[in-house]
Order: C-alpha cells, then structure tokens, then sequence
C-alpha cells in the first residue's frame, strides 16, 4: 500500500516563482523588497558578513533575518537600490555557480557535518549535489522551494522540516552503511512517522537523487501547475514512484527490513551554547539573536566575534540560530559571554532562545497582528518561567517562519489577540489541538506558564 495516500493534488499551485525570494529575483513586502541570500551549508565568512550588513544598511532597511534554511534575507530593498545590492553581494561571492542556480541551491545538512571524524561525511555527495542542482539546466525549472535533506546522522540535525527528498544513513557510525531515503516527509524518528522507502548503497546515493529529480521533472512536464514532489506522490503513490527508480537504476532499492528503523533523535537545544564540534578538538558556541532577526551593527559585532574567536567564520542555523565554529576550549567561555552581551540568548530555559516568527503586520500585508512585537512581549511575561516549549508566533495560518508545527505556535486572530495550539500528531489544525481562542498576550502567558515546567502538560 502506498504510504503517502490521502494526499490531494491542487487545484492550483501559485506561480512558483512570484512569492519565493531570491538573490535576483526579490519579493515584494509591506516594508520594502525580501532579497534572500543563499549561504552553502549555511556557511559565512566575516568579509561577507560585514558586506552584508552594509548592504543591508545602505540598500534596505537593515533588517537582516536568518530564515528556517539556514539562509539570510534583507528586508527593505528599495527598487531603485535592488542592482546595486546584488552587485554588492556578487562581489563577496554569494551568488550561484551559474546566472539560473540561485533558485535551486536547496540542500540541507548539519551544522557539524563532517566533523566528527568517526562518522559519516556527507559534505561531499551534498556540495555535489549542489553544483549539479546549479549547472545542469533542466534541474534548474525546479520550484525554489524544492529542497533536499542530506542527513549524516549527527547528533546535532534539523530533522522536523519536510523535504522534498531525504537521505539518511541507517548506521552513521558504519562508513560502509546504506542511505535510506524518502520524498515529502522527514526521516523517520518516531514509532508513527512514515517509514523510509528504501535504500541504496553510499556509492549510488548521488545517482538515487539525480533519478528522482529527472523522474519528478519528467512527470512535472505533464503536471505543469504542481511543483513539488508531494504533488506527484498524489497522483502516482509511492509504490509506483519506487518501481520508476527501480527501472531506472536497474537495481533494487526497496528494503523491507527497514519497516522499523528509525533515525536516532538529534539532541534537544543542541544549537544553543557551548557544544563539541564532533572529535572534541574544539567547540562550536551557538546563541540565537531575537526572534532570527540581525541589525547591521549585531553582523559586524558578530563578524568582530568570529575573528576573534572562530577563524573568521560564522555559521547560520536552521532554528534561526547562529554558531561561531571551531573555539577553542580556552576561550569558549568568553565567546559564549560576548554572544550574550550583543543580545543574543544562549541558554535555552529562556524563551527567547527558542521562539520564531513571521515578520508580522509590519512586513507582511496578510498578518493580523504585530507578531514580532507581541512575541517579545510575551517572552518577556515568560522570563521567570522555566522549561517553557519553544514558542512559533504566526501572523495568520500560512506558517511563513515554521514549515512544521512547533510545540505552542499561536495564530493572529486579531491585533493583540491569538489562537494557541499544541502541537499534536493527529492534529486536528495542521498546528495540533486548540488550547485557547482569540486571548491577548498577558492571557497566553498566563495559561503558557502555568502548564510549562517539568510537570506540566506543555513540557516537551
Ligand atoms: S505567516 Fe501569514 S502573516 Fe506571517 S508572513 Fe506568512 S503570510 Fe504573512
């Protein structure tokens, strides 16, 4: 039996450009233009992190966002400023391989791929990927939102957002272990997720990938409307999808035996403080800067940080989150403190480690309330609250900041007033169950606080 069945093919998909920022092609917002910049793997060094606080500063209104793929985007582009920007942002080497690659370059992997030396690395098939994602022309029609998971099994991995495809190897400490892979979910984790559907040796991973692509483009062609890989399980399931890459591999990927494998459960707030790289050979120091969200002078203080203390590099999270990689064990410390002092948070208890959300009626013209406002203002009322869940403001019910549901996201219903949800398995909102309707922010910390702490029934 097909194991994604009930899925419903649109109607009508929107055009899959318009809404979907990029470096050239920048979407239009209540406070200016969105230019996304795709950073590889999340990766930026301190010349490109000032550079982009400048431009931030010089062509929008210098709000700079860390977005859920570990992304940066500026907000506030004036028309009259967008070529110079990209110019800019050309110069310090974040644009694609290619003039059409910008869209594509989608994959995702860990923040501390490859430095566990004990373990898989999967940053070689990944930066494969991407170049091929980049250079080959019919994979550049693919949607800009079409993104591919290539998990390594770390201990530090965001494995709640849906992807189109995923890998993930069924033993990471094995170097000769086989990927199991599946479309439009999430590695299996739980006891009730959706199983892998099959898996390939590490030597044919790249090949798996690239057959799914063209058999995706391929029906695409017939199904012009659709664009993501969940849209085609809809209408073909994914027993034919599987026999298609059986054909054309020439080999078998189905596994039987991996009915009940599931991915080992990253560690919980792993991208917050003081964390081994992987070997122990130096430590990765994770803070999160208000609701995702930099100033120009934030960057540059930052980029002062990482050369300082993590040879010049900076890392983006896909919590929104910043790391400083490779500090050493004496000055970890120290990082850790001048992350604090810049108004970043690192210890998780705070609820303003954790919290996201969409920019609200300030930027976003189908918003309900001031998200942004009302979010810090609620961590606030939080602060002496312990073990408080991670906390999604939402300005209406599209999710922008959060493609999965998050243990307490509260929806806009009115300037000031919220829906709250706890996330729930079965739903019956794709947010979970309804624990209040249409209260304020003093009521929603009010009922978020009493039910948080080790007992209560909101702890995670
Ligand atoms: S979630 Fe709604 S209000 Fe928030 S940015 Fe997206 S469309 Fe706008």
């Amino acid at each position: 039996m097909d194991q994604l069945s009930g899925l419903a093919l649109p109607p009508t998909v929107e055009d899959r450009r318009s809404a979907c920022p990029g470096l050239f092609r920048m979407a239009k917002a209540l406070d200016g233009s969105i230019c996304r910049v795709k950073l590889t793997f999340g990766d930026l060094n301190t010349d490109q992190a000032r550079s982009v606080a400048d431009a931030a500063r010089r062509f929008g209104n210098g709000i700079i966002e860390i977005t859920n793929r570990a992304n940066l985007q500026i907000r506030g582009v004036r028309p009259e400023t967008e070529s110079s920007l990209i110019d800019a942002l050309l110069m310090v080497g974040l644009g694609p391989l290619t003039d059409r690659g910008d869209d594509v370059r989608n994959v995702m992997i860990s923040p501390i791929a490859g430095l566990n030396k004990s373990k898989i690395d999967v940053r070689p098939l990944s930066l494969r990927l991407l170049a091929a994602l980049q250079t080959n022309a019919t994979y550049q029609t693919l949607s800009p939102k079409f993104c591919v998971l290539v998990d390594g099994g770390e201990s530090l991995a965001m494995v709640e957002h849906p992807h189109d495809l995923w890998l993930s190897p069924i033993n990471p400490d094995d170097p000769s272990t086989r990927y199991a892979f599946g479309v439009a979910g999430v590695p299996p984790t739980k006891i009730d997720d959706q199983p892998a559907l099959g898996s390939v040796d590490a030597e044919k991973a790249f090949d798996l990938i690239t057959t799914l692509l063209d058999l995706f483009i391929d029906w695409n062609r017939h199904h012009p409307t659709a664009s993501r890989l969940r849209h085609m399980i809809a209408d073909i399931g994914t027993d034919s999808l599987v026999r298609r890459v059986e054909q054309r591999l020439d080999h078998r990927v189905r596994s039987e035996d991996l009915a009940d494998w599931r991915r080992t459960l990253p560690q919980r707030n792993g991208h917050l403080g003081i964390q081994p790289d992987g070997d122990g050979s130096s430590w990765l120091v994770g803070a999160m800067p208000p609701l995702g969200r930099l100033n120009p002078d934030m960057l540059r203080s930052l980029a002062d940080l990482a050369d300082r203390h993590s040879n010049g590099k900076l890392r983006m999270t896909p919590w929104q989150s910043i790391f400083l990689p490779e500090v050493s064990t004496e000055t970890a410390k120290r990082a850790r403190a001048d992350l604090e002092s810049l108004g970043l948070t690192v210890d998780p208890q705070q609820p303003l480690a954790t919290m996201i959300s969409c920019s609200g009626s300030a930027g976003c013209g189908s918003a309900l309330a001031a998200t942004r406002e009302d979010g810090l203002k609620l961590a606030a009322l939080l602060r002496e609250k312990t073990l408080v869940p991670q906390i999604h403001m939402s300005g209406c019910s599209k999710s922008c900041a959060s493609p999965s549901a998050k243990p307490i996201t509260l929806v806009a219903t009115d300037p000031g007033h919220y829906d709250i949800f706890l996330r729930a398995t079965n739903g019956p909102s794709r947010f979970g169950k309804l624990l209040a309707a249409n209260v304020t922010i003093e009521e929603a910390a009010a009922l978020i606080g009493e039910n948080s702490g080790s007992g209560g029934p909101l702890h995670a």
